[in-house]
């Protein structure tokens, strides 16, 4: 018996010697991952409204993959873009500002068109800039629409790479095919030909094909994001990935045409939501998941004078171009196994927020010689606190302040439709007022009631406009 268990006794002492360099290594490994600062993905739709996906109540696209994102990770309700367009928006999620305080929002010009010769001024600085400061890695891919010329590419706001189409895909439009919007409004299933947009694909800051091949774009974006993230998976990271698509005009790749219930809107977005899958499947392949945020949202609401071939606001009121909800907030996911605590979160957040937020989590420091319009959201995310540093909204609208939301409470001081739908443009001498709470459709103006109320936000806004420096306009530029 003695023999026996020194027998037993010394084989396990041998597996114990022979396991422990890997057990240690194990363990040396977590803590250096833990002591690792975080890669970031930024996974950026383009006019996906806040009903267009399954985990959003989307009733006929299935997104299993970002609806996973959002039972493993957390689902935010009350996130918001910096503006209700293409341009500004990006601007705001980029520099953490509003676009009125650089330049990039415009009553003239809404966004940047191929003959502009404007874009983001030099002097703001991007979450690229901030991240490289402290090391990182850093790659644009997708659609850019802060200026196509040299000066204003990603490669000259602190991304070391960039490749896609530098603005919209329906831009540099040929003459001849027939009109997409009443075609599509005929036919959900409807794609036109590539040559109708003369668009280029920019590598770096030369192009390396025009017209780009919008069939097979949201599937290489996804791919040029998964090599750069194998490529640099021995050091800190951030991928900015901004997918063309939803945007008209509407291409899906192969294996997803014709795929969804929803028209080639849904096969859109069911080609988007397996590209995030394989993003999220590289990240767990390579054991960088649990170091990795990803982050999902949108630019700006669904584009509704294209009916089937738009997306939707779900019971958000209006859409993109307007200053109700529907035009402003976005469907958003966050993503970082083993950190976040997943649930839904009902607080206020904004894109605008990313930039203080990663500068945090990075050990960067943020800009602080400048007016920043985004709030650190780490404690909130890491669930140090049930309350967001946000509380309150500023909705521009081409360069004038549209409404304001502190807490519940919505004022609209102008309203207006878009696109020649929805309502006429109005002042009004007293505000709208809604409580989002109870009220998430801006049905019920309830402002005769609460007098108070009113007069607070009107304050706020006053405040805040007192706030902004005018400075050159980039978007006339031409
Ligand atoms: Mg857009």
């Amino acid at each position: 018996m003695k023999v026996e268990s020194r027998t037993v006794r010394a084989i396990a002492t041998t597996i114990l010697w022979a396991a422990l360099p890997m057990l240690l290594g194990q363990v040396t490994a977590q803590v250096a991952r833990a002591a690792e600062k975080p890669n970031f993905v930024v996974i950026f739709c383009d006019d996906l409204g806040y009903g267009d996906l399954g985990c959003f109540g989307h009733p006929t696209i299935r997104t299993p993959n970002l609806d996973r994102m959002a039972v493993e990770g957390q689902k935010w309700t009350n996130f918001y873009v910096g503006a209700c367009v293409c341009t500004p928006s990006r601007a705001a999620l980029l520099t953490g500002r509003l676009p009125i305080r650089n330049g990039m929002m415009s009553a003239k010009r809404r966004v940047l068109f191929p003959d502009s010769k404007g874009g983001l001024p030099a002097s703001e600085i991007t979450i690229a800039e901030s991240l490289k400061s402290v090391g990182y890695a850093t790659a644009a891919v997708g659609k850019w629409h802060l200026g196509h010329l040299p000066e204003y590419l990603p490669t000259a706001h602190g991304f070391d790479s960039y490749w896609g189409i530098p603005y919209s895909n329906d831009m540099d439009a040929v003459r001849g095919f027939p009109n997409y919007a009443q075609t599509a409004r005929k036919d959900a299933n409807y794609f036109a030909p590539i040559e109708q947009y003369n668009v280029p694909i920019i590598e770096d800051t030369k192009v390396v094909e025009r017209p780009a091949n919008q069939h097979t774009i949201t599937r290489r974006y996804t791919e040029k994001t998964i090599e750069f993230i194998r490529d640099h998976r021995d050091e800190p990271f951030f991928v900015y990935l901004a997918h063309n698509l939803p945007h008209i005009p509407l291409y899906a790749g192969k294996e997803h045409l014709g795929k969804s219930r929803r028209g080639i809107f849904g096969d859109v977005i069911e080609e988007i939501d397996s590209g995030v899958g394989k993003v999220l499947a590289t990240l767990q392949e390579l054991e960088l998941d649990k170091n990795t945020l990803v982050v999902f949202t949108s630019d700006n609401g669904p584009w509704l004078p294209f009916h089937t071939h738009g997306g939707s606001a779900g019971l958000l009121r209006e859409g993109k171009g307007t200053t109700f909800e529907g035009g402003m907030r976005e469907p958003t996911l966050f993503w970082w196994p083993g950190t976040l605590k997943p649930g839904v979160r009902m607080e206020m957040g904004a894109t605008m927020d990313l930039l203080p937020t990663f500068c945090t989590l990075a050990g960067a420091t943020a800009p602080s010689d400048r007016t920043l319009d985004g709030y650190d959201l780490t404690p909130l995310l890491l669930g140090k606190t049930d309350k967001s540093p946000r509380d309150r909204l500023f909705y521009w609208r081409e360069e004038q302040l549209y409404a304001v939301r502190v807490g519940p409470w919505k004022a609209h001081f102008i309203t207006q439709g878009c696109y020649g739908i929805g309502p006429q443009r109005q002042e009004h001498e007293t505000p709208e007022l809604y409580h989002l709470g109870h009220d998430p459709s801006e049905k019920y103006d309830i402002a005769a009631l609460h007098t108070e109320q009113i007069k607070e936000l009107v304050a706020i806004a006053e405040e805040h406009r007192q706030s902004i420096e005018r400075v050159e306009n980039q978007l006339i530029k031409r």
